[in-house]
């Protein structure tokens, strides 16, 4: 597996930094729109899936090189379901502490009282021809009644994983990544990877 770089059609530096995370042991470099000079795609699908692809192919057809995508969020079920695909545009001017608080009060005022929720991550990997592949990863957990924990990013300090007492944001990103949405689909695309030997297979292999 010799597939050196890829490009990461996002400017969120929190998510960048988990990629590079999970793609640098397997040697891959990875360079972001904080990297290049990349157009902004507006993220107008109604599914996870749809607006994953939408960077990834818009990015791999502006650049000419194959480009991977994630979208991701926050579903909460006593929101039925939401914010889901606008999550990032749930915060009042994407601020997560004013978000967290904005969804502390919405579930206080929900006749649904459930706290579950799920975090959702769908990564696309798009080539200038038009062909993708899609990974998912989801991670089940509840919704704190306050915020704890000062590392990750977004709705970390709010959201306990099952099976755990903490919040994202109390744990390393050791930790976050081993469970994480974004991790799951990682390691479906990494085992992807793996079965290759290098870019011109991945090329080829549409
Ligand atoms: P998008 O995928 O760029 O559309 O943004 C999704 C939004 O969901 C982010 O801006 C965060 O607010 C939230 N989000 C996605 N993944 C995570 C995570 O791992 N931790 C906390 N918040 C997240």
């Amino acid at each position: 597996m010799n597939v050196k770089e890829l490009i990461f059609a996002s400017r969120n530096a929190g998510k960048i930094a988990e990629i590079k995370d999970m793609l640098s042991p397997l040697g891959i470099e990875v360079k972001s729109a904080l990297d290049l000079d990349l157009p902004d795609v507006e993220e107008n699908g109604a599914t996870f899936a749809e607006n994953s692809l939408l960077k990834s192919q818009t990015i791999a057809h502006y650049t000419g090189l194959p480009c991977i995508a994630d979208d991701s969020g926050l579903c909460v079920e006593a929101l039925g379901g939401g914010p889901g695909v606008y999550t990032a545009r749930y915060a009042p001017n994407r601020d997560f502490d004013k978000g967290m608080d904005k969804l502390l009060t919405e579930m206080k005022n929900s006749p649904i009282k459930s706290r579950k929720a799920w975090f959702c991550c769908v990564l696309s990997l798009a080539f200038p021809n038009g062909r993708y592949e899609l990974f998912e990863g989801r991670v089940d957990g509840t919704i704190a009644e306050k915020k704890s924990g000062t590392t990750g990013f977004g709705f970390d300090p709010l959201f306990i994983p099952d099976g755990y007492t903490c919040s994202f944001a109390q744990m390393n990103k050791e930790e976050k990544n081993a469970i994480s949405h974004r991790g799951r689909a990682m390691k479906k695309f990494q085992n992807f990877l793996q079965h290759l030997k290098g870019a011109d297979e991945l090329e080829q292999s549409f």
